[in-house]
């Protein structure tokens, strides 16, 4: 395993599911589904396609209400408190939603408007996310324009533009090339050394390269929870207790 993964746990619980279900008629999205992610830690949220793992990040920042169960945010439940929950938070979305008639600039100062965020403190996280996410060579390009890469990276700049303690990213890295994911998975270690982050995922090595953590999802149920180490020692031996575990080949 990669020594590069932030292991600065702390104690505090920042991300937590108890108990989030989500029926669609008869059919269960997520059952059950509880788990709680300290602060600082780095946690892949992984599952075969169609497992929950969407739908569980919906529930947990606060865009889908559960059928039951409740998730917390800091000390924030999501149910009741969702304004203050949201300060904490900071979500890219999958295929987020992204105005493709606007350019990265004009964007994410609209949205830091959006967000109550003050002139002079929108000014510094500009400039901040521009660097940290790469965006200065097309900051004044239409985002319709961009390749999926920079829209993924303008998607993260949204994600982390008011500075959250709390990062949930769904499948940050899906549809990307090799490259792309590259820089991507860079940036999450980065902001990993300050943020408590959960990321969904269907790539194992995604997992092994920047997490301390993995909990498994399979058919709306968690299947696994524990350090990534105890998933496998290494690529191979985590393949196989992933198809063990779920029924599923690795993609
Ligand atoms: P994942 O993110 O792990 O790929 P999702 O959370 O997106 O999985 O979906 C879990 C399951 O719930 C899938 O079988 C999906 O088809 C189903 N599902 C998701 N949204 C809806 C919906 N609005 N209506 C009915 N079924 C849904």
């Amino acid at each position: 395993m990669s020594d590069s993964r932030p292991t600065h746990d702390s104690g505090q619980v920042m991300i937590e599911a108890q108990d989030l279900t989500k029926h669609y008629g008869n059919f269960a999205a997520a059952e059950k589904v509880s788990f709680q992610i300290p602060k600082g830690q780095v946690a892949g949220f992984l599952g075969p396609n169609g497992a929950g793992k969407s739908t569980t990040m919906k529930m947990l920042t606060g865009y889908l209400a559960p059928t039951g169960g409740s998730a917390r945010i800091g000390n924030h439940d999501v149910g009741t408190d969702r304004l203050e929950a949201a300060k904490l938070l900071g979500y890219l979305p999958e295929n987020g939603p992204l105005y493709t008639e606007m350019t990265p600039a004009s964007f994410l100062k609209n949205l830091g408007e959006a967000r109550g965020m003050k002139r002079a403190q929108i000014e510094g996280r500009l400039e901040y996310v521009a660097n940290k996410c790469d965006l200065k060579s097309v900051w004044g390009k239409m985002i319709g324009k961009l390749s999926k890469g920079f829209r993924q990276r303008v998607g993260m700049a949204q994600a982390i533009l008011h500075d959250p303690e709390v990062l949930i990213l769904d499948e940050p890295t899906s549809g990307l090339d090799p490259n792309q994911v590259v820089g991507v998975r860079e940036l999450i270690l980065s902001l990993g050394e300050t943020k408590t982050i959960l990321l969904s995922t269907h790539i194992l090595q995604e997992v092994a390269a920047v997490c301390s953590r993995v909990v498994l999802i399979n058919n709306g149920r968690i299947v696994f929870d524990g350090p990534t180490s105890e998933m496998g020692e290494n690529a191979e031996s985590m393949e196989h207790r992933f198809h063990e575990l779920t029924g599923a080949a690795v993609v």
